[in-house]
């Protein structure tokens, strides 16, 4: 059965240990068009409807967003033992994120069996772990040699299986555009012609810091464990729980020290000059970051917002021209 994860930080090694196969909706198909309510989310309203058209899978929600809550609210009605909600903590520091995070997979565990998930064992869970730990790696040095566009795609293909593939031939990014980040909440592949018009505008996007994208992949530099040596189950979860806590870079966080830590480190090394902050119509969490990005890094801030679940680049393109162009 395929279980459909909203969020980049509940661990897909850990379904795929159960015997399910974890999709990260990023890639998933558009979901229909509807008229959206006003002030409603448009990521959030698509996800419960691919929720509602795939009655045979199982849906994971997490608490990071209030607008998520309320889908997960809604759909447990309509699809009553399909979709459960992961209490993400906010907290990172001291031993109580990682107490929450523990008892949360724990949850998870049993939500799993329910629908037809089997006990996993110490070697699938240790070789589940390896072997996203290993994908996750690739993805991180292959940034680099990266087209924005097709890292993008391999980011997202890689939270859909697990799987690394650039897609053939590596696709260059651009050597002569103004380098961007391109920072904010989800870019799944239905909008993601959003990297084409900031290439065509001569930007050069040299850090995807959107949900799925390279923020989502943890630290190159994070202590190799051996998951796969011989391990018992709950050494293993308690590696799991801290891996995945490092790993969290987000702006629910609180405080969300870590997100602005680890942008300045790649921003720097970079050499940014501007900053693409992409958010969702309704999505407060990452709108009200504009300043403090302004403020924390002195670069300009282009908000670009996505009304609608399709893509409206071409909408976009003449502001990201003019703000590349501001730039230059
Ligand atoms: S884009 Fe923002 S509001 Fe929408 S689901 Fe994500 S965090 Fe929530």
């Amino acid at each position: 059965m395929q279980v459909f994860i909203t969020s980049p930080w509940v661990p897909p090694e850990f379904i795929g240990a159960h015997g399910l196969e974890p999709r990260g909706v990023w890639f998933a198909a558009e979901p229909s068009q509807l008229p959206l309510g006003a002030g409603i989310c448009a990521f959030a309203q698509a996800m419960i409807r691919l929720a509602e058209t795939r009655p045979e899978s199982a849906f994971i929600f997490s608490t990071h967003c209030d607008q998520l809550r309320r889908g997960f609210d809604a759909l447990t009605l309509t699809l009553p033992g399909r979709v459960f909600l992961f209490n993400l903590p906010a907290t990172w520091q001291g031993r109580v994120g990682e107490r929450i995070f523990g008892s949360e997979l724990e949850r998870l565990g049993s939500f799993l069996l329910k629908i037809g998930g089997y006990p996993p064992t110490a070697k699938a869970l240790g070789e589940s772990m390896a072997r996203y730990r290993l994908a996750r790696s690739r993805l991180i040095e292959a940034g680099a040699d990266c087209s924005a566009r097709q890292y993008g795609e391999a980011l997202a293909r890689f939270h859909w299986d697990g799987t690394v593939n650039l897609g053939g031939e590596a696709q260059h990014a651009r050597a002569d555009g103004i380098a961007l980040a391109l920072v904010g909440g989800p870019l799944p592949t239905w909008q993601m012609d959003l990297l084409d018009a900031i290439e065509r505008a001569r930007g050069r996007v040299v850090l995807n810091a959107t949900e799925a994208g390279e923020r989502s992949l943890g630290l190159a530099s994070q202590p190799e464990a051996d998951y796969t040596a011989s391990h018992a189950l709950p050494d293993l979860l308690q590696l799991l729980t801290r891996s995945c806590l490092e790993r969290c870079v987000d702006v629910f966080q609180r405080p969300n020290t870590r997100l602005y830590l680890w942008l300045k480190e790649r921003l720097a090394a970079r050499g940014v000059r501007g900053i693409l902050l992409w958010h969702f119509v309704g999505c407060d969490l990452w709108r009200a970051e504009a300043q403090s990005l302004r403020e924390a890094f002195g670069l300009p801030v282009l908000l670009l917002a996505a009304s609608e679940a399709r893509s409206d680049a071409l909408r976009q393109s003449t502001r990201i021209q003019a703000f590349v162009e501001s730039l230059g």
